[in-house]
């Protein structure tokens, strides 16, 4: 028997249910798919510094798998329809009795598996839940529908997540030969950057950190989650979001090392898999309601607000340069390693919608087009949530102030000062308000004054809240 397995976004051999099947019957061939589509994830937005990132991840899975005796094809096809005709074709020529991948739960990814299996194909399809803890549409209301709430749904998640077997399935045993593979081979053409040191490719580290994070930090979590510059958080974003790491993993580690979590909801460990439940909330929303993997916002009426189309303010935001410290700080992380802290994706995302009065989605698409761990769900979410047009989403009349949120949230100006040295010399008192010390001291500072005056963008902000909202 000849087995295909079309890796997409789960790089690992660990945890990974398509591969662990493929390799159930010892006598069959296996081989191993990946289809680069460079014109889909233009469309897609996908960063070029994910792009790499998924690349190395690549290498060490081929590696990974000739150890396993398993070869790797990759093949570059432009979008995700010509990619699933030539796994068509592929298996085709191969002869291959089945093909075996794990289910993405995207828009255009349903599509293109769904097309696939309306082909027909001579052979079976194996397709499997495991980019989750509980698959989409499991999780429901009493009305059988999905929940339109967070809280509830944690609730009813973690009811169900108790009496569910989320046991990460072995990597599959090594079918004899080692095949030699040519260790320069580029997989796929692509515009390689330079990825952070911070974030070493390959399974090994993904599964060493998260070790270290559970064993050392998670207890800390949610105390030190919010100030952005404690390593406070697990860093794990990336991994999860090219699939090295699954959420298996991460509960089955984070269990292991605090193994009171699911009694203990004041725990930091209880506190951390709520963010890997949120993770999974905003996954199951995609499915609920397709309507967001095309740009549309969930409440309706936001759809009548008159936003801001300056250029120059975008700019200024995207370039790290509003003259509100902690926004600048933020922006300049993101646009250096591609990963930004979440209280500060918090922050910069309000302070684009809800200062700036710009569309959100334009932010959306910045961040998507910078970040190494971007994935539709999430991003989507976090933005929908912070301008207040998406499901159980922060109130349209709530606005950050961002001169409060950096001294709440970095009140020594530690961040602050590492992103923006030009203010290092700004005492702690004033790092948040550099322009008020640089006016009394006659110090000239190499550092923009604010574009906005906080208190009037917020009021402008409301009123065109207020006249979209009644307009519908
Ligand atoms: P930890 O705090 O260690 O959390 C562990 C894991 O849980 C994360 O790796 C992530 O997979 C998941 N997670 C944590 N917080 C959230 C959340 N609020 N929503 C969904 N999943 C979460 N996360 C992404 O993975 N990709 C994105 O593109 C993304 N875009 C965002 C945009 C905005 C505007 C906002 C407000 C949030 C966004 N997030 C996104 C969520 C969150 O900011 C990141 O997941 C987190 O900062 C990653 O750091 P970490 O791995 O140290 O997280």
């Amino acid at each position: 028997a000849c087995h295909l397995v079309w890796f997409r976004n789960d790089l690992r051999v660990m945890d990974n249910k398509a591969l662990s099947s493929a390799c159930s019957d010892p006598q069959a061939k296996v081989l191993a798919l990946f289809t680069a589509t460079p014109e889909q994830w233009r469309a897609h937005d996908v960063s070029p510094r994910q792009i790499t990132f998924l690349h190395q991840n690549l290498i060490e899975l081929r590696d990974s798998l000739a150890k396993l005796g398993i070869p790797l094809i990759c093949q570059t096809t432009p979008d995700f329809l010509s990619a699933a005709q030539w796994v068509l074709d592929f298996a085709e020529q191969q002869q291959a009795d089945a093909l075996f991948f794990n289910h993405q739960y995207e828009l255009n990814e349903r599509n293109r598996d769904e097309w696939l299996i309306k082909q027909q194909p001579s052979f079976r399809v194996h397709a499997f839940d495991d980019a989750l803890l509980l698959p989409p549409k499991s999780v429901s209301n009493q009305k059988g529908e999905m929940y339109q709430v967070y809280t509830p749904f944690r609730r009813a998640f973690v009811t169900q997540l108790t009496v569910t077997d989320f046991r990460s399935v072995p990597a599959p045993k090594s079918r004899g030969a080692i095949l030699s593979i040519e260790k320069q081979q580029l997989l796929f053409e692509h515009d390689a950057v330079e990825i952070a040191a911070h974030f070493p490719s390959g399974e090994v580290a993904a599964l060493q950190r998260l070790r270290l994070f559970c064993r050392e930090r998670a207890q800390d979590y949610q105390q030190n989650r919010d100030i952005p510059s404690l390593d406070g958080t697990s860093q794990l974003s990336p991994y999860l979001a090219v699939g090295v790491l699954s959420p298996r993993q991460c509960l089955n580690r984070l269990l292991t090392e605090n193994p009171h979590t699911f009694d203990s909801p004041d725990s930091g460990s209880f506190t951390w898999l709520n963010e890997l439940i949120w993770r999974e909330f905003y996954h199951h929303l995609l499915v609920a309601f397709p309507h967001l993997c095309r740009h549309q916002p969930f409440i309706e009426w936001t759809k009548h607000i008159q936003w801001n189309s300056s250029d120059t303010d975008f700019n200024a935001w995207k370039n790290g340069l509003t003259g509100y410290p902690i926004v600048d700080a933020a922006m300049r992380q993101l646009n250096t390693t591609g990963w930004m802290h979440n209280r500060l994706r918090m922050i910069t995302a309000s302070f684009l919608v809800k200062d700036l009065l710009i569309d959100w989605r334009r932010g959306e698409q910045y961040f998507i087009q910078q970040l190494i761990d971007g994935t539709l769900a999430a991003n989507n979410g976090g933005w929908q949530w912070s301008a207040s047009t998406g499901i159980d989403a922060s109130p349209w009349f709530r606005i950050f102030n961002p001169t409060t949120q950096g001294k709440k949230f970095d009140p020594d100006g530690k961040f602050v000062r590492h992103w923006l040295p030009e203010l290092r010399t700004v005492p702690d008192q004033y790092i948040h308000t550099p322009h008020e010390w640089a006016e009394s001291t006659r110090v000239i500072l190499d550092y923009p004054t604010p574009i906005v005056d906080h208190k009037q963008a917020r009021l402008m902000t409301l009123e065109a809240f207020e006249t979209g909202k009644n307009h519908s």
